[in-house]
């Protein structure tokens, strides 16, 4: 990190409890395993309609990799924050029993009066204690949870032996976020880097992992294991309008989707955005079975 970009911060990294730095406040980076972390507000919120169709686009591959490792039909599968219900429906497509947690009241009612079985409430203290689950899945979850480490040893308790722990999320090694960090260094781009956390949005990143530092925290905490990791889209250019009118309007709106049509076509040669890490759980071992 070059001098002059951070400055010591008295808060531990809660991966490795390494000595951290900080930046403007809110952002901060470990210097022995390069977690980086934010002390933004916690808080709820589900993608906009814009994204459905990315969003099914990238679970489908997820279920084609989980597909690849087991034959999916009949698997119980936890859906941890399952706003709408897309990934359930895709899911349940394949023959897996969706369950689905979800803590926004809303979004929780309406996947249930769309015929989905979802709990309202959080991931681990609101769901029934009995069962175990084949599969959980954090789509875009994690990222946002208040406590890593608590959340993947509750996981590592739900999960039945050789149970697959899916956690899809953005990756700090991506090119846009890259990009946007090594500006936001120099004092550019500012927006775009708080974009890319959410900074000020409802639920913003209070995590950015990647492949590796998610691979430290979850065995290092657990006997899970990784078992498989692979990028998932970015971007789509269907629905990009749509999405881009949200937020820009005139011509920074036209400029914005030129600029991402044109992005669309070279990033599948890029360092992913999004990746997905699956976890196994060992026939025997973990919490539960131990006396
Ligand atoms: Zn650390």
């Amino acid at each position: 990190m070059p001098e002059g970009f951070s400055i010591p911060s008295t808060t531990p990294c809660p991966l490795c409890r390494g000595a951290t730095s900080a930046r403007e406040g809110w952002y901060h980076a470990c210097s022995s395993c390069g977690f980086q972390f934010s002390n933004l507000r916690p808080g709820g919120g589900a993608s906009g309609p814009g994204l459905e169709r990315l969003r099914r686009s990238n679970f489908n591959i997820l279920l084609n990799h989980l597909a690849a490792l087991r034959p999916l039909t009949g698997l119980r599968l936890l859906d941890v924050g399952s706003a709408h219900g897309w990934f359930m429906q895709e899911a349940a497509r394949r023959g897996l029993l969706a369950k689905g947690i979800e803590p926004l009241a809303d979004a929780a009612a309406k996947a249930k009066a769309n015929g989905l079985d979802v709990i309202p409430g959080f991931f681990p203290q609101d769901l029934p204690e009995d069962g175990l689950f084949d599969v959980i899945v954090f789509n875009d979850v994690f990222e946002h949870l208040p406590d890593p480490p608590s959340a993947i040893t509750a996981v590592e308790k739900r999960l039945a032996p050789h149970g697959l722990a899916v956690i899809n999320l953005p990756c700090a090694d991506g090119i846009f976020y890259r990009i946007a960090k090594a500006l936001w260094r120099r004092g550019m781009a500012r927006a775009m880097f708080e974009r890319l956390w959410q900074k000020d949005f409802a639920s913003p990143h209070l995590s950015y992992f990647t492949p590796r530092t998610l691979q430290a925290l979850v065995e290092g905490r657990t006997q899970l294991r990784r078992v498989a990791c692979f990028p998932l889209l970015t971007l789509t250019r269907q629905g990009l309008w749509s999405r881009i009118a949200l937020t820009h309007r005139g011509p920074s709106a036209a400029l914005m989707f030129a600029l991402l049509t044109a992005a669309s076509f070279v990033l599948a040669w890029l360092p992913a955005d999004i990746v997905c890490l699956i976890f196994e759980k060992p026939e025997s071992g973990g919490v539960e079975s131990q006396p």
